[in-house]
């Protein structure tokens, strides 16, 4: 993408998207087609091969809070939307500080969490650790959606017999006798998470309360099966102002002062 394709035309407000999500990428794309906006998106670098984005791409931590209040006035941003995954919570408190610091307004993109719904058969735990605990000292057979940073935190538990899927490979495997290992990126199916849960007899389900339809399928699954899911809470996240799709997020560019919105630019 060249400058101009980016609204990257004098006097654009400069937007930073912090991503990693789904949400992320739609809004790039929105605001790609909407043009009037100059922005920029990062990436933790977590995945090898991230899925495109419209938007020119920077990957990588910025050094906490300093580096991210450097970046925000390096760059000239003025306004920073913090859609980074519900999870990385680091991440979301740093740029609330760093933007407080900098004088740059902040919003907020979370998707809403699930909410246990009728035949659910869920076990909340605080954190993974505590998630993998609750699974028991008996046996299980095992579907671990976690990511692959986290997976570690099974080597707690070697009774259980683990199916372990990730974007990338856990590398080194892990420290466990029976661990098997799927790549794969989402969306997933409902029916084709349900063949998988009845092909490998799985009985437990572990999984992060993510949010969002491209994961879902697992727990609609599960819940058909009554399958139990231990459902790793949200972290804290700061109090900042937040919206839950992306049409918030271009109500809210369009009450920052000074931009020029494409509905003023007859877009
Ligand atoms: P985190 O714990 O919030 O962040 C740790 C550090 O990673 C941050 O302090 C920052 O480094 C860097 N970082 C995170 N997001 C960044 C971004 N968008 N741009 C630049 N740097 C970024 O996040 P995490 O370690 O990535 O993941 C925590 C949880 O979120 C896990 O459960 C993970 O599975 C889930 N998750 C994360 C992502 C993602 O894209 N990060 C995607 C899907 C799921 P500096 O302090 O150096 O700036």
């Amino acid at each position: 993408m060249n400058a101009s394709e980016n609204g990257r035309e004098a006097g654009a407000p400069r937007l930073l998207i912090l991503g990693g999500t789904n949400e992320a990428r739609d809004l790039a794309a929105r605001l790609a087609a909407h043009g009037g906006f100059a922005v920029s998106l990062s990436l933790a670098g977590r995945t090898r091969n991230p899925l495109p984005v419209e938007a020119p791409t920077r990957s990588g931590g910025f050094g906490g809070v300093d580096g991210l209040e450097a970046h925000l006035k390096t760059e000239r941003i003025d306004a920073v939307i913090d859609a980074t995954h519900p999870f990385a919570a680091t991440m979301s408190h740093n740029a609330a500080e760093a933007a407080r610091r900098a004088g740059v307004p902040l919003l907020a993109l979370l998707r809403p969490a699930w909410q246990r719904q009728p035949g659910d058969v869920w076990r909340e735990a605080a954190d993974i650790p505590e998630a993998v605990e609750k699974l028991g000292s008996a046996p299980r057979r095992v579907l671990v959606a976690l990511g692959r940073n986290e997976v570690r935190a099974l080597e707690a538990a070697p009774q259980h017999a683990y199916l372990v899927r990730s974007i990338d490979p856990v590398l080194p495997p892990l420290a466990l006798p029976q661990a098997r290992y799927i790549e794969a990126r989402g969306p997933f199916a409902e029916a084709d998470e349900y063949a998988l849960l009845t092909a490998h007899r799985i009985d437990a389900l572990l999984s992060k309360n993510s949010g969002g339809e491209a994961t879902y399928g697992k727990i609609k699954a599960a819940r058909a099966l009554g399958i139990e899911v231990i459902m790793v809470a949200r972290p804290a996240r700061p109090e900042v102002e937040t919206v839950d799709n992306v049409d918030g997020v271009l109500e809210w560019l369009e009450r920052l002062p000074h931009h020029s919105s494409p509905a003023r630019r007859g877009v």
